[in-house]
């Protein structure tokens, strides 16, 4: 069965229904004041929430985790800031319920008040991340229809991101930010104007050497910054001093370039590094970088030759950093692939938590063809060319 689109179903299916929506609401919150610090998360579903309530749904109700409060309930993780948010920005009230298996919820859905409810953090009930299917089976039983919006959680196989589809059999749909999130990178996992280039930074080459493998069969180039570079050149032969490289990031990169798709990488040709991490920086102007000495970030002259390349690219994905950013004086190289993919006519789209935070910093977000909201459910997508929360809604669970 293909995927159903909320936007794209008959207005009957949620006029006077109740319709039970799993939103990414998992915003960052000042430890002190608990205010929200970065509100991304939730812009980003109120044209979902607008749509549902535009076509009369009698109640919403909406369920998220926010944090990691490991299946216990815990005030310091309470969606109570994102209640205040919702109904600040919706200029309507909206119910916080005590816990989102609270008794009294039932009651709330009888009555004509109400009709916006938020469900208490879904992880507060370690059922959630095991997936458990009497879990979902009561959350399930607050509606009549249910939506998944959260992309950013959809790689998770999680009760109510997975196991809940089982009660709503030609019940369960996409909203529209899954909807953009789908459509943009499925620009990249299906037929990819070439050339088609990624560029992947950051610190892990073990978290991204699966996407890594499955990039490269697609890939015209493949250029790699940041700490990811190391292991790659230390594999090739060169010194890398003290960065950061690690022996089993070395034998994965061996692995990669035992491969025949293994010369569309390319590394930088030349360092910005330090003695310490985040001290004085020096320029190394050659591949190899002296004893003592730790790479964070490219030169000039890799910033140059891997510009060459985005410039002539018609697709290119960008995920990870390309130093350590954070710091002004080692975010050059970052926020020149920045610069270079605003200014580019190609389609290019940014995923992964550290290049997103890089291009919002760069204030240039707006001028690339798509930011994904998740880190890591954009990589797995790109990787595998769907996500369980995606399909589950499709096929159902068994
Ligand atoms: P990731 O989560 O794998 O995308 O890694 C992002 C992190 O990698 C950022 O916090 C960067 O500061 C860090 N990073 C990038 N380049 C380097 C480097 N050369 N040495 C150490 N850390 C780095």
């Amino acid at each position: 069965m293909a995927l159903q689109f909320i936007d794209s179903i008959d207005d009957s299916k949620i006029k006077d229904k109740k319709v039970l929506v799993r939103f990414d609401f998992n915003v960052p919150l000042d430890k002190e004041t608990k205010e929200i610090t970065d509100t991304t998360r939730i812009d980003n579903a109120l044209e979902t929430i607008k749509l549902i309530l535009d076509k009369g749904a009698s109640k919403l109700i909406m369920m998220s985790h926010l944090g990691r409060p490991k299946g216990q309930v815990n005030s310091d993780f309470s969606l109570e800031p994102v209640a205040t948010y919702l109904a600040d920005k919706l200029g309507e009230e909206v119910t916080l319920t005590e816990s989102c298996l609270d008794r009294g919820i039932k009651t709330l859905l009888t009555l004509n008040s109400n009709k916006i409810i938020l469900l208490e953090n879904l992880r507060f009930h370690k059922e959630e991340t095991e997936n458990d299917r009497e879990f979902a089976r009561k959350l399930s039983e607050y509606a009549d229809i249910y939506v998944n919006d959260a992309f950013g959680a959809a790689h998770r196989k999680h009760a109510s991101t997975y196991e809940i589809n089982a009660f709503f059999k030609n019940k369960a749909y996409a909203g529209l930010l899954m909807k953009k999130e789908i459509e943009a990178l499925s620009k990249i996992t299906q037929r990819p104007e070439t050339p088609f280039v990624a560029v992947v930074g950051g610190a892990k080459v073990s978290d991204k050497i699966k996407i890594i493998e499955r990039l490269l069969s697609s890939v015209s180039n493949l250029i790699i910054g940041g700490a990811m570079a190391y292991p790659f050149l230390k594999a090739k032969g060169n010194e890398v001093g003290t960065s950061l490289c690690s022996d089993e990031d070395v034998s994965l990169a061996k692995k990669i370039f035992s491969q025949s798709t293994a010369h569309k990488i390319i590394l930088p040709i030349d360092h910005i590094v330090s003695s310490e991490f985040g001290g004085k920086p020096e320029a190394v102007d050659k591949v190899g970088i002296p004893d003592g000495k730790m790479g964070l970030d490219i030169g000039e002259q890799t910033i140059a030759k891997y510009s060459s390349i985005l410039r002539e690219a018609k697709t290119i994905l960008w995920n990870g950093p390309m130093g350590i950013f954070e710091n002004e004086e080692y975010a050059k190289g970052t926020f020149a692939i920045a610069e270079v993919l605003s200014e580019s006519n190609a389609y290019t789209l940014v995923g992964g938590g550290d290049s997103v935070s890089a291009v919002n910093k760069s204030g240039l977000a707006n001028k690339m063809s798509h930011v994904s909201t998740g880190g890591g459910a954009s990589l797995e997508f790109i990787e595998k060319g769907s996500l369980p929360g995606i399909s589950a809604l499709k096929f159902g669970v068994e």
